[in-house]
């Protein structure tokens, strides 16, 4: 009988079109914790009220000392062969792109070319005024000085990149609804895909397989299910690809 990974070894070789959609899992390998694993972020602390859109604005001094500090825990992170299997897959023609919910840039950084960041990223700042970009170190650096909120020269306030709670979806999630809808296989790693909007994404794509270490509310519609570590899950998957060339 074949094994699991053998199946979905299976699913990505006989697809035409398929994508991977990553959640918080994938990088705690990379000793980022999740948001709802056991150890995830949300034991210590709520991250939707320190993250959110109304203590950015309501209460700046908070979210630019605990929101930021809890932001600066992901970045300088090293991408772990979950992520380099990502992006092997996607250099064989094996996948077309990456759909991410997670902000730290491990993908990019572990050589994955086609990379959509749904809730934006640590590499980038804006005014929420006049649009103009600034680097992230910008904003740590304003808030060690005590500039709190950091301004910009039209006045508006310079905020991260990232999708906050109470925050719009930004203009690339219709990119990430173009490539679940032409997909006829999506891989989802790491996401308890219970975080709307993404968490729709899965029902638009014809087929889907999943790697993560609990159950999802998918489970059941999807072809293959493992409930493993991405690392080893994914790591297994490029052995039977190789053993197949
Ligand atoms: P989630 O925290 O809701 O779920 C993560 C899932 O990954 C859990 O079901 C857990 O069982 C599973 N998991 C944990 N370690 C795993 C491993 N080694 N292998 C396989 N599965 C593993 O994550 P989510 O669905 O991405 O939603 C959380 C939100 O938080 C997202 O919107 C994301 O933007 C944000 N977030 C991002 C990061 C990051 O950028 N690394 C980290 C924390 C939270």
């Amino acid at each position: 009988m074949k094994s699991d990974i053998e199946k979905l070894a299976d699913c990505l070789m006989e697809s035409k079109y398929a994508v991977a959609l990553t959640g918080a899992g994938i990088s705690t390998e990379s000793g980022i914790p999740d948001f709802r694993g056991p150890g995830g972020l949300w034991q210590n602390v709520d991250s939707t009220e320190i993250l959110s859109r109304e203590m950015l604005y309501y209460r700046p001094e908070h979210f630019y000392s605990s929101g930021l500090e809890l932001l600066n825990i992901m970045r300088n992170k090293d991408p772990n062969p979950a992520h380099k299997a990502l992006a092997l897959l996607e250099q064989r023609g094996l996948i077309q792109c990456v759909i991410t919910q997670n902000i730290d840039g491990l993908h990019h950084k572990a050589g994955s070319k086609n990379v959509i960041e749904v809730h934006g990223d640590l590499r980038t700042a804006f005014c929420d005024a006049c649009g103009r970009e600034f680097p992230f170190e910008f904003l740590l650096s304003e808030a060690e000085e005590g500039i709190i909120p950091p301004k910009c020269t039209c006045g508006g306030i310079i905020r991260p990149n990232v999708v906050l709670f109470g925050d719009p979806m930004p203009p690339c999630f219709e990119d990430a609804i173009i490539q679940a809808k032409r997909a006829d296989f999506m891989l989802v790693v790491g996401s308890s895909l219970q975080v709307a909007p993404v968490s729709y994404l899965p029902r638009l794509s014809r087929q889907i397989g999943i790697i993560n270490l609990e159950p999802t509310p998918y489970d059941r519609a999807a072809a293959v299910v493992i409930h493993e570590k991405a690392g080893s899950a994914l790591t297994d998957l490029i052995k039977v690809l190789d053993e197949r060339r």
